[in-house]
């Protein structure tokens, strides 16, 4: 069999009960799982052994950003994810975190706008802390020193259901 696809099961064997814990959820950076990433892209795999290719939950901004590159283990997929939001979003992610009393200085609307795109730097972030750690199944498994216990172990999601539900957002 093509060597890529052995490398790609011999890693979804380390993930897989992690998978049927968390089957909605993004492996690389937390949030939700909408669609399925083949470890190995097509053009590798070749259409005969395509079945063979093992698939993980990951949410569709990772899947498009990860698309054909040829790096079939969870951590390098996650790093490909980080080094692109980095990227892409580099002057955003520059911007300091505000706290209510600056927000009071702006109109309403105003306001809402840049609380909205707050909370969208905040999920970067939260997705980048995921992704920087090897990928959300890491980041879950394998618990750091430094963490703090009061951090939710699934902040993204958290967020993004604040940022779609509800106007206010946790302090
Ligand atoms: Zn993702």
């Amino acid at each position: 069999m093509n060597p890529a696809i052995k490398i790609a099961q011999k890693e979804y064997a380390k993930v897989a009960t992690w998978i049927l814990e968390y089957p909605g959820i993004c492996i690389y950076c937390g949030e939700d799982a909408d669609s399925i990433d083949h470890l190995v892209p097509r053009a590798i795999s070749g259409k005969t052994d395509r079945k063979y290719v093992p698939v993980v939950p990951a949410c569709l901004n990772c899947n498009i950003i990860i698309n054909d590159s040829p790096i079939f283990t969870i951590k390098g997929r996650a790093a490909i994810v980080a080094y692109s939001i980095r990227k892409t979003h580099k002057k955003e992610l520059k911007i300091p975190f505000h706290n209510q009393q600056w927000f009071a200085d702006f109109s309403p609307r105003m306001r809402a706008n840049l609380e909205k795109r707050q909370m969208e730097r905040q999920l970067l972030k939260q997705r980048l802390k995921c992704l920087d750690r090897g990928g959300m199944v890491y980041m879950l498994t394998e618990s750091s020193a430094d963490d703090d216990p009061l951090d939710s172990p699934l902040p993204a999601l958290t967020l993004r259901f604040t940022i779609q539900g509800r106007e206010s957002y946790p302090q």
